[in-house]
């Protein structure tokens, strides 16, 4: 889910395009399976069989967690809520990718760490421990977003974890829709009473729904956009 580096795709939906992709399927498939399949000479960086950009879900989790804790300003909630992405940004443009992808981002260690990295910068800015809790915990929820719509690492020799939805455009929007409307009903609920229902409130919801559906229409006809 998000305006970031994103996603895996179910290879039993993909389609493969010559052999490094072959390969690169049948590594990521050996690793999500627990076994040893996997070609060792082609072991160098397995990646995902798709990897896309954009969630929006994250973003209904964002402003979802604003209508919450107001006192948290709604930028701080959006960068946490893709956190994990930015960091796999920077993984990328450093060249210091692990033999897994998103081990470094995505895992479990790694989620925690930049929970607990963007807690701090919250207690830092607001003085505020339940919404620095809250930031900690909206870092989380993007990779529990993720196992939802991709496939990722837990730990360092630990199995994948995932649903890959981002084989199923259908499914993904219908799940990143009701997570988006949920979000913003928990958003527009911190707004004034009179602007609850203004045009304004309106549109945000509709564009944030219309991204998204623009998004798995992108999946569906390009599936294995590369993020590095
Ligand atoms: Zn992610």
């Amino acid at each position: 889910m998000a305006f970031g580096p994103e996603a895996a795709k179910s290879s039993i939906l993909s389609p493969l395009k010559g052999t490094d992709d072959k390969l690169s399927d049948v590594c990521w498939l050996a690793q999500a399976r627990g076994c040893d399949a996997a070609p060792r000479a082609h072991h160098a960086v397995p990646r995902p069989p798709g990897e896309t950009v954009v969630l929006v879900g994250h973003i209904g989790v964002a402003i979802g967690a604003h209508g919450i804790r107001t006192i948290v300003p709604l930028w701080l909630l959006i960068v946490a809520s893709q956190l994990p992405d930015w960091a796999d940004a920077v993984v990328c443009s450093t060249g210091t990718q692990t033999t897994v992808t998103g081990m470094l981002t995505h895992s479990l260690p790694a989620v925690a760490m930049l929970a607990l990295a963007g807690a701090v910068v919250a207690l830092a800015i607001t003085r505020d421990f339940a919404g620095s809790a809250l930031v900690g915990a909206v870092v989380v929820s993007h990779v529990l977003g993720d196992y939802f719509t991709g496939i990722k690492p837990s730990w360092a020799g630990g199995p994948t974890i995932g649903l890959g939805m981002y084989a199923r455009p259908a499914i993904d929007f219908l799940f990143e829709s009701v997570v988006i409307t949920g979000g913003w009903f928990l958003y527009r609920q911190s707004l004034p009473v009179d602007r609850r229902s203004s045009r304004e409130a309106l549109l945000l919801l509709v564009a944030l729904l219309a991204i998204q559906g623009a998004a798995d229409v992108v999946f569906w006809l390009q599936p294995g956009i590369p993020k590095c």
